[in-house]
């Protein structure tokens, strides 16, 4: 299979890495792609501008995606200020049937930042449009819709998870990748005193204990046409 985390920014992908993991580890493929250029995420050097910051955390995702022997595909549209428009809808239309997705981790629907709650829609809107030969792009179109699950939100925002994956032995790994994402791990210690492995190790044990392991990843399947399978996808 084709495994695809579609998120707004480079780092948001750590709602999914571990379960990521695991999903290579049975020999599937993973892509990772990003609506936004993350340009402002540099929150520890204001004075930046905004092309030298989305070159470094281009550069931060690309090694956590080579490392993870995977691929990224960055959309590059404005952090902060994405909307749904009708380029940005053909460009991850595009971006959907060039992976060939069969399997899509994404935003929830409530979420602290609205650029997340955007790609959420997007990611509804366009999976399903990725099967629809009247919206040609320069890859070819799916003959399946993809399967989407919804990642945990960032902030105390409704979530009723009912899959959960295992990804105690797998942990280790994730947080060595996200660690690629240098310049979050600062601006993570300055908002809010903790870094990437604090933030992960607490929400994955949490729900880990819900199920009875140490380490775990909940997901709600995302309700849109064709994105809800008869049969397990997860590993
Ligand atoms: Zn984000």
């Amino acid at each position: 299979m084709n495994v695809v985390s579609i998120m707004a920014h480079q780092d948001d992908e750590m709602r999914c890495l571990g379960t990521m993991l695991k999903c290579r580890m049975r020999g599937d493929h993973l892509y990772f792609v990003t609506l936004t250029d993350g340009a402002k995420g540099m929150v520890q050097m204001p004075e930046m501008s905004a092309a030298d910051a989305g070159a470094i955390r281009h550069a931060e995702m690309s090694a956590l995606a080579d490392a993870a022997g995977g691929d990224y595909i960055n959309l590059r549209e404005h952090d902060e200020f994405l909307f749904d428009t009708a380029d940005v809808r053909m460009k991850l239309i595009e971006a959907i049937r060039a992976t060939k997705a069969d399997l899509i981790f994404t935003h929830s629907p409530h979420d602290y930042n609205l650029d997340h709650v955007t790609v959420n829609q997007l990611v509804r809107h366009c999976a399903m449009q990725s099967c629809l030969p009247v919206l040609p792009t320069s890859s070819m179109v799916l003959a399946q819709h993809p399967a989407v699950f919804e990642c945990e939100p960032f902030g105390a925002f409704e979530f009723h998870p009912t899959h959960y994956v295992d990804i105690t032995a797998y942990f280790d790994e994730k947080v060595r990748l996200l660690k690629h994402h240098r310049s979050q791990e600062v601006a993570m210690q300055q908002a809010t005193g903790s870094g990437i492995e604090v933030i992960c190790v607490r929400l994955d044990a949490y729900r880990g204990d819900l199920v009875g392991c140490r380490l775990a990843e909940a997901f709600a399947p995302m309700p849109g046409r064709g994105t809800i399978k008869p049969y397990p996808v997860l590993p």
